[in-house]
C-alpha cells in the first residue's frame, strides 16, 4: 500500500479534534474493558506517529457501550426500518451491550475537512495495529460472512457468544 493511495484526494493537513470531540473520545475509551482500551491507545499512538497515516485520517471511537434499547433499534434497521442491515444482534445480545466496562468498540476516521470516513482501507490498516497491540483483539473485518469492519472486540468468557455484533 502506497502513501499516494492512502492520501488520494485528501488535504495534506493533519485532522484534529475539537476539545469537545476529545472529551467524547475520552468518555468512550473509558467505557472499554482495560485490555481493549490499552490496545486502542497503543494503536492510536502508532497511527498518529506515522507520517502518512496521521494525514490520512484521525481514528475515532464512534461507539463503545450501547444500551440494549439502542441495540434493538439498530437491529430493526433494514428489517422494517429504513436503512441497511448493520447488526445481527438483538438488544442485549451484542458485546456492545455488556458493561461498561464494554468488550467492544467501533472505529471510524475523522478527516481533515471535518467529515467522517469508514474507509475499508484505513480500517484494515488500523486493524493491523490493533492486533499487533494485543493478539486477543478480534476485528469484525475478519469475520467470514457479515464483515463489520468498524468493529473491534476482545474475547470474553460470555457463554454462547460467537463474537458478532
Ligand atoms: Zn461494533
Amino acid at each position: 500500500m502506497t502513501a499516494h493511495k492512502l492520501l488520494a484526494g485528501q488535504q495534506r493537513t493533519v485532522p484534529v479534534l475539537s476539545e469537545a470531540q476529545e472529551q467524547r473520545q475520552a468518555v468512550r475509551l473509558g467505557q472499554a474493558v482495560p485490555s481493549l482500551a490499552a490496545a486502542y491507545s497503543q494503536a492510536l499512538a502508532r497511527w498518529l506517529g506515522d507520517p502518512v497515516l496521521r494525514l490520512a485520517g484521525r481514528p475515532i471511537i464512534t461507539e463503545c457501550y450501547r444500551s440494549p434499547e439502542r441495540q434493538e433499534e439498530l437491529y430493526r434497521q433494514g428489517r422494517g426500518k429504513p436503512g441497511p442491515v448493520v447488526t445481527y444482534k438483538r438488544g442485549g445480545q451484542s458485546k456492545h451491550n455488556l458493561g461498561p466496562p464494554t468488550p467492544a468498540l467501533d472505529v471510524a476516521f475523522q478527516l481533515a475537512d471535518g467529515s467522517v470516513s469508514w474507509s475499508g482501507l484505513l480500517l484494515s490498516k488500523f486493524a493491523r495495529l490493533m492486533k499487533y497491540a494485543d493478539a486477543r483483539v478480534v476485528w469484525g473485518g475478519d469475520w467470514p460472512s457479515f464483515k463489520d469492519r468498524p468493529h473491534f472486540e476482545v474475547l470474553t468468557a460470555r457463554k454462547g457468544g460467537d463474537g458478532r455484533g
